[in-house]
């Protein structure tokens, strides 16, 4: 997060993802204090492994803009790209989509995560990143999100972007602009699984485990 000459807040869209596991790692991370466990790195590593799959694997495909990607999709054209940064001036997100195909039934952005469960805060991150990704390209396609098991790449839960989701989506915009402008107190988690879980449970003092 950080805040624009404006005075107002941008996010990382990865953030709503901490804030739906516990505001108080928010909190800690937004004061500079960031922990950077072994499975973050073991991500890392994963990601630039399927990057580099990827990049092998299309290497001998025309490159095209998204804007390009978008007008193909109207021809009945699929283009797929990975790691594709993306920035929403009025929703102020910024955020890395992992991957996403452009095609003539829709777009569909992918999110590669660990296991098979899908946790509501990566749903929310997804939906984000299709918020930013509407706002910053203006395509009528439909966005359908989709989260993947990082190892199997079966997909564990897909959903359509509609606007009721768009609705919902604003309460929790909102919401982290509150904390960002603390206009709203860090709401600590009540789950003693995630506090056991969680990388900040030795300097936190709410901890519930
Ligand atoms: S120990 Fe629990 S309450 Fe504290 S930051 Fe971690 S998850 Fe949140």
């Amino acid at each position: 997060m950080f805040i624009d000459s404006n005075n107002n807040p941008w996010f990382s869209i990865s953030e709503f993802n901490i804030q739906s596991y516990c505001e108080l790692q928010l909190k800690y991370i937004w004061s500079g204090i960031r922990i950077t466990t072994k499975q973050m790195l073991q991500g890392t590593a994963r990601h630039k492994e399927l990057e580099t799959k990827f990049i092998e694997e299309t290497k001998d495909l025309e490159e095209v803009t998204i804007e390009e990607a978008l007008e193909l999709a109207k021809k009945g054209i699929t283009s797929v790209a990975r790691e594709l940064r993306i920035k929403s001036f009025n929703f102020r997100l910024n955020g890395i989509i992992d991957h996403i195909e452009i095609g003539p039934t829709g777009i569909t952005i992918l999110d590669d995560k660990v296991g098979d469960i899908a946790y509501p805060g990566s749903k929310t991150q997804l939906f984000m990143y299709a918020i930013a990704f509407k706002d910053c390209y203006r395509s009528d396609l439909d966005i359908r999100v989709r989260i993947r098991n990082r190892d199997t790449l079966q997909t564990v839960w897909e959903e359509v972007f509609t606007e009721n989701v768009f609705n919902e989506m604003e309460e929790k915009l909102q919401r982290m602009a509150e904390l960002a402008m603390h206009e709203r107190e860090f709401e600590p988690t009540n789950s003693p699984k995630k506090c056991a879980a969680c990388s900040y449970k030795e300097m936190c003092r709410s901890k519930n485990n």
